[in-house]
């Protein structure tokens, strides 16, 4: 019942709208126009999220289905090209699969289900969120009783069609600012204290990269220092560490905040720790009811389920904090964030069968 050229017509006009996060104007515009055909019930919320909401078939609770419209970093004029089956940029950017593989696949279930009435289907609440790749600013601005759902499916992750992410981990942002002291270099060196060496120390010390399988950390920005003569008073270091563990989160997070505390001690320094819960992790048993609902609907097509857990957040990280529990499935977006993301027309295909079924089987 899902039309395969009628699928990836959608896709590529999705990845030929520019949406760089913060930029999701005119992709939402397009959203609203394709939803207000299927419904009237179609609105933008402050943040810019697309929220629609569809009448079932079926009595009980709606259900939930999530996908976002930035692309990650700033890339514009993105042109796909299709080889043997499988679709690439030209080269010099991301495709932006993640995440227009999951809206593509949720307008190509919402068209299936106008185009036959006689599908069951239950009450569908969609969200089309803005800025899920810059820490799920969109997921976080919306206003969650404006939803009906009781359990939701986010269409964003890569891995084979069948893939279901069962667990993903607790983010913490570090922000920390080293404050030494500024001195003439080459006239008085010795009255400064030298932020940089400061933060150099403090870094050179700490535990950094994958921690545990469950545990990760790094160090991704830093930035200070004004010219070569004189001694710097200032550094700012930006970093993050993630687990899903909520615990080995708090220790890492205390040690790299540890770490800078005794380096500033060490050389006379003080240090500024800004310290951001990003989001939430959670776990869904593999025999949940929420769980076992997806995984049924890929086994009755065929599609061996597999599961997975990740290593970033997304969407459903703030669903599932907020109580609307919310499990991510792959769309076969593969090599993301980078010029080589590309995703295969099967794969596409068998990932709008695959959330179809989800929906009839509700
Ligand atoms: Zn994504």
């Amino acid at each position: 019942m899902i039309d395969k050229e009628r699928l990836v017509q959608t896709f590529l006009t999705l990845v030929r709208i520019d949406s760089p996060s913060g930029h999701e104007q005119d992709i939402g515009e397009h959203l609203l126009r394709q939803l207000r055909t299927w419904t009237p019930h179609v609105e933008r919320d402050e943040a810019g999220n697309v929220i629609a909401h569809l009448e079932g078939t079926k009595s009980g609770p709606a259900i939930l289905l999530n996908a976002h419209m930035d692309t990650v970093g700033t890339d514009r004029g993105i042109v796909p090209v299709i080889r043997d089956g499988v679709i690439y940029s030209e080269g010099e950017t991301i495709l932006g699969a993640d995440d227009k593989s999951g809206l593509a696949i949720i307008l190509e279930v919402l068209q299936t289900l106008a185009d036959h009435p006689d599908i069951p289907r239950p009450r569908l609440d969609v969200v089309f969120t803005v800025g899920e790749e810059r820490g799920l600013e969109g997921a976080r601005a919306l206003d969650m009783t404006r939803l009906r759902a009781q359990r939701g499916v986010v269409l964003d992750s890569g891995g084979p069609i069948g893939t279901i992410i069962v667990a993903a981990p607790y983010q913490d942002q570090h922000h920390f600012v080293v404050h030494g002291r500024a001195s003439h270099a080459g006239a008085e060196p010795e009255k400064g204290i030298n932020a940089i060496q400061v933060a150099a120390h403090a870094i050179a010390r700490m535990r950094m990269g994958r921690i545990d399988e469950e545990t990760t950390a790094n160090v991704g920005r830093i930035e200070g220092g004004v010219a070569t003569n004189i001694v710097p008073a200032r550094v700012e270091v930006h970093a993050e560490a993630r687990s899903r563990t909520e615990s080995k989160l708090v220790a890492q997070t205390e040690h790299m905040k540890q770490a800078f505390e005794d380096a500033a001690k060490a050389f006379g320094a003080t240090v500024e720790a800004h310290i951001r819960r990003l989001y939430n992790g959670y776990r869904h048993p593999v025999d949940s009811p929420l769980v076992r609902w997806v995984a049924d609907a890929a086994r009755r097509l065929g599609i061996e389920p597999r599961y997975r857990e990740a290593g970033g957040g997304t969407d459903a990280n703030v669903f599932n904090e907020r109580g609307l529990p919310a499990v991510v499935i792959s769309t076969g977006q593969t090599a993301v964030h980078t010029p080589n993301e590309h995703i295969a027309i099967q794969d596409l295909y068998d990932g709008a069968r695959w959330v179809l079924e989800i929906v009839r089987s509700a």
